[in-house]
């Protein structure tokens, strides 16, 4: 049995890192956050040691790591995307490998970074990249995969819509400011950016036609696909047919015009991740390398306008 500590434990994902370690039948001793609304634990590992304060929670971890046998193993790292690479830091420093959540870090250098410490420690950082482990998507890359065995120059054309609503408090909370969530493309995009090239090869073209607080579009052209991607909390954005049904969010990827149906199959990939590093089948550093650099230049890049091929969803 593996023990683990968990970082940023109050929030939204963690309990979904809870159920995997419990899933897996591995026991969360330490949790740190400095928000302390976390009755969620009860469901979980009410016996877990529980910090507000980074520098209690600092000294209870050295102390496992100096009571031998009593290690922690793992630390999952649930914070603001901001902090990711501190953390990873921690926790690497402090004997253990890291488990971190999406997007790893916001910019491509900060893996360079990452890479000198994992290389020091001898620990290893991991990272949820848990569409990769959806089997609608795993079909759809052995699919691909044996088209372009035949026929090694082919090209899909690819629309990729994700809106997911969000209310103003958004726009207050780390996750609309950019330089805490990275802004729409890293915090909500990261997912499709990496599933997109896993299956379809390296970006070689970046372009961007909307950037706004809200809303990101643009285009990019893989190894063997065109891409024309629109990502939007704006609830304005969501079509009235969904709308009409009470949903608030709407996903959608087309591949040569053909609907590619992944709205199911979500509620276990966090186990399955969880399944796979324990494994030694996780996603390390040199896996996040390319999503990462996508959406740090769509961070930076100057959005285009309605010029060229752009989403549909474009106005
Ligand atoms: P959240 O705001 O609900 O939770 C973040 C938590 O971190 C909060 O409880 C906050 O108090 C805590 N925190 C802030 N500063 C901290 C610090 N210095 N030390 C420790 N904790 C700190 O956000 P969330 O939606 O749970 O997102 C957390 C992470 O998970 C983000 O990186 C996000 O991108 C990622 N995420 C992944 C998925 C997925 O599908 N894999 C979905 C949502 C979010």
């Amino acid at each position: 049995m593996k023990n683990f500590a968990l970082i940023g434990a109050s929030g939204y994902i963690a309990p979904r890192h809870m159920k995997a370690i419990k899933d897996t039948g591995n026991t969360l001793v330490a949790a740190l956050d400095p928000y302390d609304g976390i009755g969620v634990m009860d469901s979980y590992f009410p016996q877990a040691s529980f910090f507000t304060e980074f520098e209690r929670f600092d000294r209870f971890v050295d102390k496992w790591r100096r009571d031998s046998g009593n290690k922690i193993d793992y630390v999952s790292i649930c914070s603001p995307n901001y902090l990711h690479d501190s953390h990873i830091r921690f926790a690497l420093r402090s004997g253990a490998d890291a488990i971190s959540e999406k997007p790893l870090v916001l910019n491509p250098w900060n893996i360079d970074q990452l890479k000198v410490i994992e290389k020091e420690t001898g620990k290893k950082i991991h990272n949820v990249l848990q569409l990769r482990l959806h089997p609608t998507l795993i079909a759809l890359k052995e699919k691909i995969g044996a088209e372009l065995k035949n026929n090694p120059d082919k090209v899909y054309d690819i629309d990729l819509t994700y809106l997911t609503s969000r209310g103003k408090w958004y726009f207050v909370s780390w996750k609309g400011d950019e330089s805490k969530s990275g802004g729409i493309a890293s915090n909500i995009g990261v997912h499709f950016f990496d599933m997109l090239s896993w299956i379809f090869g390296a970006v070689t073209e970046n372009i961007v036609h909307i950037k706004t607080a809200d809303t990101n579009a643009g285009y990019l052209k893989l190894k063997h696909a065109n891409v024309r991607w629109f990502l939007s909390v704006n609830h304005d954005h969501i079509p009235d047919a969904v709308k009409n049904k009470g949903l608030s969010t709407y996903r959608s990827i087309t591949v040569n015009g053909e609907d590619i149906e992944f709205s199911g199959g979500f509620t276990d990939l966090h186990t399955k991740s969880y399944e796979a590093i324990l494994k030694g089948d996780g996603f390390g550093l040199d896996d996040a390398y390319g999503s990462i650099t996508t959406v740090s230049a769509i961070r930076n890049l100057d959005p285009v306008g309605l010029k060229g091929d752009y989403h549909p969803f474009c106005k």
